[in-house]
């Protein structure tokens, strides 16, 4: 199969996500052939480091044994199965064990199939609880300024990238926006932690004056990812955590990226030592191989459902692949490296040498910001460094970093100007070296008139 025919056949047939088609008139398509480990390689036989792990999904590489394995021994037992009113042994074993690594309290597991679903499920859910236990006055939810949880409605409400929502916003429910604690806005010289204190005081009035009208609070753990990988302080989880406690409010922790080790712990969550009353998680969960989501939450919430059916307070949601038990397996397979490798420990000296590549990169006359947590690494580039005035969206300068970088080998895929590495972890010191050179070769070219 020629690589020219085969995109042609490709443009005549498909669609493609979070894309203006006409691009591909001058955008050539990327025609994949095989995946290994950190490389993708296309038709032609050129390899490309896959330094964002395919939109954030894959953690250990592409065709790894271990998942790879575990899905091909589930697929000669059971592909898969209803949910409603039958379980799989998959469903049941990998509901264990990602309870047993979550924050402390959440106790049960709802299925869904992509990071959207959790978040419509935890809205869903939180609504219907308060309902559930005779309160009808809370029908709203806040989120933060910069969020991102996802394309369907409800989810696409919540959320606050304008590229993406602005388009649909007279079909969006309505939804309190509260001041992010983004620290790319703290003042010269002062600390993270500082400033996400200093940004919750606006949250924590929100939260305040309008308790009873509030179902939940919804964030992203320490990353707001599609928000251009802007980061705050774990400070603002604790502070959140306690004032929902204080206004009875649900905590909605959307880890669908953030999850599974990106922020350096396995969950966002863990630094500031919280426990969501939601926890939405997807990306990760499979390794990057499976469509599988899931809505964790807490008995207590669970209960407020657990009734005669006639009361009508169960929960009357599903997607015909819930807990679809190929994903299951490879989840399953993917909390087993976790454990049987160490990972959180091994991934600590590769978030070392992610720092250390890029430290020059502050020096860099375009870079305003290097910003790291965990394993995410992020890069933002300006017009102009003093004030930091950023060039034109027209102009799509990270873009050029994009096709730069394809040259050399590397998938790359800024947003807006914001250069950034979530690799899998199976990425090595001197890839991570290698990367940071592409990287700054490619804000070079990008920032030239
Ligand atoms: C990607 C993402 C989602 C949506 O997940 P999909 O599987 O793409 O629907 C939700 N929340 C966050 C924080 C995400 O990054």
């Amino acid at each position: 199969m020629k690589k020219l025919s085969f995109i042609e056949r490709d443009l005549s047939v498909l669609w493609h996500p979070c894309t203006q088609m006409k691009d591909h008139e001058s955008l050539p398509l990327i025609a994949i052939k095989k995946g290994e480990g950190i490389f993708i390689e296309d038709f032609e036989g050129n390899r490309y480091i896959d330094a964002i792990s395919s939109w954030w999904v894959n953690l250990f590489g592409h065709c790894n044994p271990i998942i790879n394995n575990a899905i091909k021994e589930q697929l000669d037992t059971l592909e898969h199965v209803m949910l409603g009113g039958f379980t799989h042994e998959s469903a049941v074993v990998l509901s264990e064990k990602l309870l047993k690594v979550s924050p402390k309290g959440l106790s049960k597991c709802f299925y869904s199939d992509n990071g959207s679903s959790a978040v419509e499920i935890a809205l869903k859910m939180s609504f219907q609880s308060w309902r559930n236990q005779g309160n009808t006055t809370k029908t709203k939810f806040v989120s933060l300024e910069n969020s991102y949880h996802g394309e369907t409605l409800g989810a696409l409400a919540v959320s606050d990238v304008a590229l993406y929502k602005q388009t649909f916003a007279p079909l969006l429910m309505d939804v309190i926006t509260a001041p992010s604690p983004d620290c790319y806005h703290r003042e010269l010289g002062e600390s993270w932690k500082d400033y996400s204190v200093r940004q919750f005081a606006a949250m924590d009035k929100i939260l305040k004056e309008q308790a009873d009208e509030i179902c939940a609070v919804i964030i992203e753990p320490l990353i707001q990812c599609a928000g251009n990988m802007r980061m705050y302080h774990p400070i603002y989880l604790t502070l959140l955590r306690a004032a929902c406690n204080k206004y009875k409010i649900h905590l909605i922790a959307d880890e669908v990226a953030v999850g599974f080790g990106r922020t350096g712990t396995l969950f966002g969550c863990e630094q500031g030592s919280i426990s969501p009353d939601f926890l939405c998680v997807a990306k990760g969960l499979t390794g990057g191989y499976l469509p599988l989501a899931a809505t964790l939450t807490t008995e207590a919430i669970y209960e407020t459902f657990y009734d005669d059916y006639e009361k009508l307070t169960g929960f009357f949601h599903s997607h015909s692949y819930t807990g679809n038990a190929l994903g299951c397996r490879a989840g399953i397979a993917t909390l087993g490296i976790f454990q049987q490798q160490n990972i959180i420990e091994k991934n600590k000296p590769l978030a070392e040498a992610m720092r250390q590549a890029t430290a020059h990169f502050v020096d860099h006359p375009n870079v305003s910001e290097v910003r790291q947590t965990g394993m995410v690494l992020a890069i933002e580039f300006v017009k102009n460094k003093q004030t930091r005035e950023p060039f034109a969206w027209q102009e799509r300068r990270g873009l050029k970093v994009y096709q730069y970088a394809l040259t050399q080998g590397v998938l790359m895929r800024p947003i807006a100007n914001v250069v950034y590495f979530i690799p899998p972890y199976v990425i090595t010191e001197s890839q991570i070296q290698y990367l940071a050179k592409v990287a700054w070769q490619g804000i070079q070219l990008a920032v030239k008139d």
